[in-house]
């Protein structure tokens, strides 16, 4: 099963697509890993997107393509593959498509997980993670037993700048504006498929399952 999935920073989709590559037994495929392990490998994409990565830019379009067409096309992505991160604009969307007709493949399924944004704030923005140790905390799922101080080393707890609301927005915005056109795009090849991300994990995760049809 060839599948891509979908959802905004802060839906789960990372835990999602570990548990998936579980149950289907194929690889779950980012672009991160594939970046770092070509890197690693020293090969000529890696090369590339390095130079790209050291100075602060995004790695373009043509080498990205390229290190994702090498890479499912490696044995283990022969009964399938979890996509994860990409595509992520319509162009890649297209190329894709493009790399798997030539050995007569598509996309079987686009997994969306949704999340109202809302719901994505609260959960990130309350995150606190103790100066001294380290040790992280939820304001409301998993508060420490003093307000406001760790309950190993009586530290005060800080906001990381990633987990402030106005990070937070402009992240999921910026994911909104970038996906809209890619969500259309697979809608109206009619392999969209949208799973409510808002229970717990194994919810979601059975929502996914038996919209793959993979519950028996
Ligand atoms: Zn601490």
């Amino acid at each position: 099963m060839k599948l891509v999935l979908m959802g905004a920073p802060g839906a789960g989709k990372g835990t999602q697509a570990q548990m998936l590559k579980e149950e289907l037994k194929v690889p779950h495929i980012s672009t991160g890993e594939i970046f770092r392990d070509n890197i690693k490998k020293g090969t000529e994409l890696g090369k590339k997107a390095k130079e790209f990565m050291d100075r602060g830019d995004l790695v373009p379009d043509n080498v990205t393509i390229g290190l994702v067409e090498n890479r499912i096309k490696e044995d283990d992505c022969s009964a399938g593959f979890i996509l994860d991160g990409f595509p992520r604009t319509v162009k890649q969307a297209e190329n894709l498509d493009r790399i798997l007709e030539k050995s007569g493949d598509r996309i079987d399924c686009v997994l969306n997980i949704e999340i109202p944004d809302e719901k994505i704030v609260k959960r990130l923005s309350g995150r606190r993670v103790c100066k001294h140790c380290g040790k992280t905390y939820h304001m409301s799922y998993s508060p420490p037993e003093k307000d406001g101080l760790c309950d190993l080393c009586d530290d005060g707890l800080i906001q990381r700048k990633d987990d402030r609301v106005e990070t937070i927005r402009e992240r999921l915005n910026n994911y909104h504006r970038q996906t809209k056109p890619l969500i259309g795009y697979y809608r109206e090849m009619g392999i969209l498929k949208e799973v409510d991300g808002q229970g717990s994990i194994e919810g979601t995760f059975e929502s996914l399952k038996k919209m793959l049809g993979v519950n028996e």
